[in-house]
This record gives structure tokens, sequence and C-alpha cells, in this order.
């Protein structure tokens, strides 16, 4: 059976060699030619942008629109992402997919996972690994989900918008995660780029990406050192960040936020209000009705946003349940009355973040606001009151600077060589303290909290047990003093010990962390040299090689799916066009249809009923079905209107061809 380790407390105390690297010039991995993007995938929105000709752009997506919905929705017939998903939710909720990066790197008995499943229409299960599984029904199967496939969907929609902007293939991307998350948090991100099709250049924090993308701008003013303050509230997290900016230099000095604090819970605060108000004007509990609740939740989302800039607003739904009208006001005060308690909870990670710094404060020079919960009034009154009147900084648009720093370091990364992001370094730090499990279950420190990565640590350790051969390395993250409350990242078994009583063999076990946060934990007995790198891949709810496989052919088919259902609606298009086209043209006095006689006029036109009457009920057919209708009509038309035309110098396709046929999203 495996022990665990002891302590060496002799080499503990004569601090064995501890290798801290820092800088990414020196051990920038992944550095790759090509344009690459920065990609902020957002819990609510996502937003693209790519650096070109010196500056960022941020891109907009199909609908013109600079953020796009992280949602996806499955019918009957087709996969919807982004806008043309979110506009669809109120019909079809049980199968639209939001905020799914809340379950990313997690496990389905997670507390904070049971409190989301309770609060969405779509319904999530258990794999047999503990892993969270969304349930929806895709063309009438029912199809199980990961959310890290969700989320590569996301990122497949993000790399079409930049492609389509740039008109050229995205190989390259900088991913963005909340501060909080866990190692297996970014390993389940990085995995779901992975899927998109997408080389990850590097992970980056949420917070230092919208901290660069401030940087860029006051450069010339951060020269001697200025501590500011990242305010990151969004949609579904909060995330608050303590930097020293100085000479272009960015340290992270603390972390602190709620994976589960942002705009959507103060929706759910309006929500609750109106079901109750329902209930008590109504006599009716819309609460069990999942495509009521979202419509109200929707129009509950738009009048937070129009309450940042005005006092009151009106919230109408028709037919809001059981064919009964919908209609409500409600102020700002009274917004601000239900949320307060969340608000106040929004300033408590920032004096956490001063007291883990030992920072005043009066020592920070700039507060920064990131993420669209900020421009709500209330929340930035209470920060500017909390730093004494401080001016808050608003420049860099708050739904965009994450993207904006993403966007910048993938140019670093990809070796774009500007003046303006060469000279930029970043040094980025660890969520929480890393260690392994020492004798008596307690949590031994080998990497503390707030580290700056990328970072190598090694300590000693010794066997509990006389002639013990191998021991059991568990690796865990966390600040509680009993390993089994921290979080379990992962475990190997180090076997080959030198036989030898307890304490006496030596086995030094090195943590590394490279620039994307990955961790390598490695084991070497010092007395026989037997070394025995592993590096631990295998993290709690992370996904194997094979599933990784399994989920890039699945999101090939979909691609293929995606194709079949474009070419499907030109070929309709076409077809309807063709057909209407046809009808007007005979029954138009100026073109052929007085000179066509009254049969092949009918002929043309009972052809043309046809093709419509077939096209309303094969709504389902495909794209070469609709071809071959094109091929039967034209048979029927062409030899006529030929005749016609014939002598008179008309072009007979252009007297009766389509229109330029438009394709769906
Ligand atoms: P983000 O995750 O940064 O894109 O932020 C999205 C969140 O910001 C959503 O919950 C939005 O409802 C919220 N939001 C966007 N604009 C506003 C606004 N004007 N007032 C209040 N909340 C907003």
């Amino acid at each position: 059976m495996s022990m665990t380790l002891m302590i060496n407390e002799k080499h503990l105390l004569c601090e064995i060699d501890v290798i801290v690297s820092f800088g990414w010039r020196e051990d920038m991995e992944g550095k790759s030619e090509g344009l690459a993007i920065g990609i902020d995938l957002g819990t609510t929105y996502s937003c693209v942008g790519v650096w070109r000709h010196g500056h960022v752009d941020i891109i907009p997506n199909d609908q013109g629109n600079r953020t796009t919905p992280s949602c996806i929705a499955f019918t009957d017939t087709e996969r919807l992402i982004g806008d043309a998903a979110k506009n669809q939710v109120a019909g079809n909720p049980t199968n639209t997919v939001l905020d799914a990066k809340r379950l990313v790197g997690r496990r389905y008995g997670d507390p904070s996972v049971q409190s989301d499943i309770r609060m969405w229409p779509f319904k999530v299960i258990a794999d047999p690994s503990d892993k969270p599984m969304i349930v929806v029904s895709y063309k009438g199967e029912e199809k199980q989900f990961a959310a890290e496939e969700i989320s590569s969907m996301i990122l497949t929609k993000m790399k079409k918008i930049a492609e389509d902007y740039l008109g050229t293939t995205v190989k390259n991307n900088v991913v963005t995660v909340p501060a909080c998350f866990n190692e297996s948090q970014r390993q389940a991100t990085r995995d779901a780029s992975v899927i998109a099709g997408l080389n990850v250049l590097r992970i980056i924090k949420e917070p230092i990406a919208a901290a660069i993308a401030y940087g860029l701008d006051k450069r010339a003013d951060s020269v001697g050192g200025k501590n500011v303050l990242i305010f990151d509230l969004g949609g579904g997290t909060f995330d608050v960040c303590l930097l020293n900016i100085e000479e272009g230099i960015f340290e992270v000095k603390a972390i602190a936020g709620d994976a589960h604090l942002g705009g959507e819970d103060f929706d759910n605060r309006m929500l609750n209000h109106f079901v109750q108000e329902f209930k008590r004007k109504h006599k009716k509990d819309i609460s069990g009705d999942a495509k009521a609740l979202r419509r109200l939740r929707t129009a509950c989302e738009r009048a937070k946003r129009i309450l940042s800039s005005t006092t009151q607003t009106t919230v109408e739904i028709d037919s809001g349940y059981e064919d009964v009208d919908f209609c409500s006001t409600i102020t700002r005060a009274k917004f601000e009355k239900l949320n307060m308690g969340l608000f106040r909870k929004c300033m408590e990670p920032v004096k956490k973040c001063l007291r883990d710094a030992k920072m005043d404060k009066s020592s920070v020079h700039d507060v920064v606001l990131v993420g669209g919960s900020t421009r709500i009034p209330k929340v930035q009154q209470l920060l500017q009151d909390f730093f004494d009147g401080k001016e808050l900084c608003k420049s860099i648009n708050p739904d965009e600077a994450v993207a904006y720093g993403a966007a910048v370091q993938a140019a670093i990364l990809s070796d774009e060589n500007n003046e303006n992001v060469r000279d930029l370094l970043l040094i980025d730090i660890t969520p929480f303290s890393l260690g392994v499990e020492t004798d008596g279950g307690v949590m031994t420190v080998v990497i503390p909290r707030n580290s700056t990565i990328p970072t190598s640590k090694e300590m000693l350790f010794s066997t509990c047990h006389d002639d013990q051969p191998e021991v059991l390395i568990q690796v865990y993250e966390g600040e509680r003093t009993m390993a089994s409350d921290n979080n379990l990242m992962g475990s190997f078994v180090f076997s080959g010990i030198h036989s030898g009583p307890r304490g006496a063999p030596k086995v030094n076990i090195c943590f590394n962390i490279n620039v994307n946060g990955i961790l390598i934990v490695s084991a070497e007995d010092k007395t026989t040299g037997h070394k025995n790198e592993i590096t631990i891949t295998n993290y709690v709810g992370r996904l194997s090689t094979e599933e990784i496989q399994k989920m890039i052919q699945e999101a090939e088919t979909y691609k293929a799916e995606d194709e079949e259902r474009k070419k499907k609606v030109e070929a309709k298009n076409a077809l309807e066009s063709y057909a209407y086209n046809a009808r007007r043209k005979i029954k138009d006095e100026e073109n052929i249809g007085p000179r066509l006689s009254a049969p092949d006029q009918e002929k043309i036109e009972d052809a043309v009923r046809r093709t419509i009457q077939w096209v309303e009920e094969n709504e389902l057919a495909k794209a070469d079905e609709f071809e071959n209708k094109m091929k039967e009509l034209e048979s029927i038309c062409n030899p006529i209107t030929a005749q016609v035309y014939e002598g008179s110098g008309d072009n007979i396709r252009g007297g009766m061809d389509v229109d330029p046929p438009s394709a769906g999203e």
C-alpha cells in the first residue's frame, strides 16, 4: 500500500533549492507565426479582438454586435450560436444553453453547480465520473454535452467571426479565464480551444488582460510604479485584482473574487420580485413555467440595463402566463434596494485584495472598471465611496477591455514586431496555494498563494515508515490546513524509493508551473538518483486525450451539418426566388407575359404553383432535393421563355433567372 509523505524537517529548515523564474520573454512558450486573436470567453458574452496596423480591432459579429452572447441553442432542425441562439431562448428554454462556463472544470456534486442547476431551465446530469453533462434535445434526439464542448462551440463562433472579418484562416489565440479559475478549469478552457481547432498561445486571467489594455493607454504615466485595482463585474463572475504597473511591467500583487456573482444575480433578484408581484396581483404562480420565467428574465435584464441611465422603466410581456399580460414599472431605487446586499458583497473582495497585498487603500493610484455590470451607478458609487471619492477609470469600454488585452498578448506571442507591444512584460500569480498531502493528512504548501508564475519550486520529503518502498503523492490546491478540505488536483505513486529507516530517504518533489499556469509535478529519490518525472495531466474533471479527440470529431460533424444547412438554405432560396420571379414575369405587362400564349402562361403558372406547394410541404428536404426541383422547374419554364426571347436579343437566363440567393445564419 502507498503511504503519504513526511516532511523532512531538517531540509525544510535549511531552505533547499528554490528556483523562481519570471518574465515571459525568457520562458515564452508557444510563440507562433501568423495572425493570432484574443478571445474573452465570457460567462454571458464573449468578445474577440485582433492586433492589426498598430492597434486593436474589436471585431463585430455577423449582426454587427461587438460582443456575442455565450449561448448555444439546439432545435429540431439546427444548432444556433450567439445572437441567433439568444433571440429564440424564450420559445425554447430547455434546449438553450447559457452560462455553461459556470460548469467548466467542476464536479456535478459541487454546491455551486447544484445551485446553478436549480436556476436553469435546461437539464444537467452527472456522468459516471461525476462530471456535469448538459442534456438537450437536438434534431429529435437526446444529446449530452460537456461544458467544454459548449465552450468550444462558442470559441468556434468567435474564430469564425474573426476569420470572416480578416478574410483569412486563424489558428492561434490567447484566451482569458477568470482570476479565480483553478487548474482544472484552466485546463478545461484549453481543451475547449483545442476542440474548436485553435492553438492556445497562452491562457491569461481576465483582470490581467484588462490591465494590459489599460496599461497600453497609460504606459507613459506609469513610470515610477502605479498600483491599479481592476474591478471586473461581469454577467456571472466577479474578479478583483491589484496590480503594480511599472515601466511596462505588470505585477499581480493580489487577486480575490467570487466565481458566482454578477449581472445575472441582479437579474434574478428582479425576476423574483416580479414573480411575487404576479402572484399578488393575479393569484398565479409562474415560477414553475420555464418559458414564462425565461421571457420575464430577458425583460428584467433589459430593464436593468435601462436603469443604469434612467431612474424608472417598464417591464411588459404580452400573455406573460396563461394569457395574462404582464405590465409593471420598476424604479432605480427599487432595483438598488433589491440588490443592495449583493452590491455590498462586491466590496468584500476589494478589501481582501488590499489585505492580502498588505496595502492601504490610499496607496491605490487607479481603480479601473471592467465588465458590463460596472455600468450600474450604485456599484460605481459604493466603490468610489470606499476609495474616498477617487475618480474611477472608465475610459476602457468595460465589455471590450479583456478581449483588447488578450489581442495585445496574442500579438506579442505571435511575434508581432510592434513597438507598442514589444516591451510589455507580464507577470502572473497563482490564485491558490499548491502543495501535497503529508503525514496526518496535512496540506504542506510547496507554492504559496499569490506566487509569481511561471515558477518552479522544490521541497524535500521523506518516508513515514521503515523500508517504505513507495509514496502516494497527492497534489492539492487551497488554503485549508487539512489536505482533504482542499481541492485534489491529481495524484501519482512514486515507487522505487531507496530502502531505509523512516525519515532517511530523501524524496525531492518539484512543482513547475509554466506561463500558461499548467502544473507539472516531478519526484526524485536523492539517494539513488532515481527520477520519475510525472506530469499530472489527469486533473479532476479534465478531459482525457480520447475524449478531446472524440469532441473534435463531433465538432467537425457539427461544422459539416452547419455547412449542409447553409447549402440547403441557399438552394431553397434559389428555388423560391426562381419560382416567384417566373410568376411575376409572366404576369408583368412590361415583361414576357403579353408575348406568351395563354396555355404557355398556364403551364408556367401551374409549375410554379406545384413547386411552391412542394416547398411548403418539404421544409426538411435536403439541398440536392431543392436543386433537383429547380432543374425540374427550369426544364418546364426555360423552353417556353426561350421561344419568346428568340431573336429579341434578350438574355433568356437573365430574363427568368433568380435573384441572388440569401443564405441563413
Ligand atoms: P460581461 O460579462 O462583462 O459581458 O457583462 C455582462 C453583464 O453586464 C450582463 O449581466 C449584462 O446584463 C450587464 N450589463 C451590460 N450593460 C449593462 C448596463 N448598462 N447596466 C447594467 N448592467 C449591464
